[in-house]
């Protein structure tokens, strides 16, 4: 399995790169190119999981989704919302703007929409600040990928992106996105401490061991730091504190 080897030290590299860096590069990946890669690596993911039919809960998500990724700091680009058909808890995106949530995800929030909205927010959040062009632009700095993006053959990112076992979060990813996560629910249908109650589940749930939440512990590293930044930005937001 050599290519998975690589694809795991590419991320690897990347992931470090995007957390010891904190310089913006990801204009070296053009905004069509992580639509071209976000579209394909979307392909792959559809082809390789179930997709949940349910016509009302996927409108749900969908009007939910839209309607938070206009209040986006990209609101130009062109959202897909859709629900995988899996008991895990977890919730993915794409670059370019495509937002898959898992149906254990759905379930597991009994109809807290506060929640529901605040995930996607935050998915929404990593799609609006770059994460991903930041990601392979600072792997390309790095040497890596570079053949990847001159040759003009996104394939090897595709497959990045289409593995959801491999995607990680870096700290400093994940601190972003929660707080643009807050800053589309502030104001929005749903209550912005939603994702914090959210963030407290998680972290309530990183003690066990294995369980339907691993996934997303894994992708999306949660500390009680990143509760309380994302509490500070809520309360600043609300102007009650520095
Ligand atoms: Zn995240």
């Amino acid at each position: 399995m050599r290519a998975a080897g690589r694809i795991t030290l590419i991320v690897a590299l990347a992931a470090q790169a995007v957390f010891l860096s904190g310089c913006k590069t990801s204009s070296l990946i053009s905004e069509s190119q992580e639509i071209d890669i976000g579209r394909q690596a979307s392909q792959d993911i559809e082809r390789q999981n179930k997709l949940v039919a349910d016509p009302a809960l996927n409108q749900k998500v969908n009007r939910m989704g839209q309607t938070l990724a206009a209040r986006s700091d990209r609101s130009n680009l062109k959202y897909t919302f859709k629900i995988l058909d899996t008991k895990e808890v977890n919730a993915v995106s794409l670059p370019g703007g495509w937002v898959y949530v898992n149906k254990g995800l759905i379930d597991e929030l009994k109809g807290d929409d506060d929640m529901l909205s605040g995930v996607i927010a935050h998915e929404i959040g990593h799609v609006a600040a770059r994460h991903h062009a930041s990601m392979m632009g600072r792997a390309t700095l790095y040497g890596i990928g570079v053949q990847v993006l001159v040759k003009g053959d996104a394939q090897q990112w595709v497959g990045i992106w289409a593995n959801l076992d491999l995607l990680r979060w870096s700290r400093g990813d994940e601190r972003q996105a929660d707080q643009l996560g807050i800053k589309y629910t502030y104001g929005s249908p749903w209550q912005p401490d939603g994702l914090i109650r959210f963030l407290k589940i998680l972290d309530s749930k990183s003690k066990g061991g294995t369980s339907s939440f691993s996934a997303m512990l894994r992708t999306h590293p949660v500390t009680k730091e990143r509760i309380q930044l994302a509490e500070a930005y809520l309360q600043k937001l609300r102007g009650g504190g520095t």
